[in-house]
């Protein structure tokens, strides 16, 4: 296996990770407009509050049509248990009537046409791009930018900065594997505030664990 630039050897990496977590691999979603509409739900929100907005809201707006005509107060009052949900409620509701009018129904799959819905910046476009679509995206969150940068992987102060260095360095057929296998661990294994660094399998590829003496 080539290692990267920074020597590091990222298919042991993700398969050292994804064997701690005992997770499976990535699931595609089939329905492209809720993982959208998820995804901005998840922005600051804990995934079992997003979970619950969202298949409530899902129950009476389950798709672009619906959602496009959907009251604001009553979509406010389907997501209020995810953060900034005010915010949240308008943007979803207006994303709708974006996808309604200049894109036939159909969520778009490229980049550059999801930032331009409201509330979809490049993090959640990639996390579209991976799981709505199949397509080669690094969706760096919190647990993936934390991450990449204590491994060592990347140097940055900011997930789009950590997302634009990792795509430079790391092979694109690893790409969507990464939000999957990095999120798991660092809910389990490298958490926030106290990393569990003396169970962790991918230590000896780690900078923070090398710093740790
Ligand atoms: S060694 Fe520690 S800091 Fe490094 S990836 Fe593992 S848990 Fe995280």
């Amino acid at each position: 296996m080539k290692k990267n630039t920074e020597n590091k050897d990222i298919k042991f990496i993700l398969e050292a990770m994804a064997k701690s977590i005992d997770s499976p691999p990535t699931v595609l979603f089939p329905n492209s407009f809720q993982v959208l509409i998820s995804t901005i739900l998840s922005a600051r929100t804990k995934d079992v509050s997003t979970a619950r907005a969202s298949k409530k809201l899902f129950a009476c707006f389950p798709d672009a049509e619906s959602l496009s005509k959907a009251k604001l107060s009553k979509v406010k009052q389907l997501v209020k248990g995810c953060g900034f949900y005010n915010e949240k409620a308008k943007n979803i509701i207006n994303s709708a009537k974006i996808i309604i009018k200049e894109y036939n129904g159909q969520v778009p799959s490229k980049t550059t046409e999801l930032v331009k819905l409201p509330g979809v910046g490049k993090k959640t476009a990639a996390c579209v791009r991976c799981y709505a679509f199949g397509l080669d995206d690094i969706c760096v969150d919190t647990h993936v930018h934390r991450i990449s940068n204590r491994l060592g992987l990347v140097n940055t102060k900011e997930p789009e900065q950590t997302q634009k260095e990792l795509k430079k360095t790391i092979p694109k057929k690893y790409w969507k594997q990464i939000n999957h296998a990095m999120v798991k661990f660092g809910q389990k294994v490298c958490l926030p505030r106290k990393p569990r660094c003396g169970q962790c399998p991918v230590a000896k590829e780690c900078d923070y664990f090398g710093k740790l003496g």
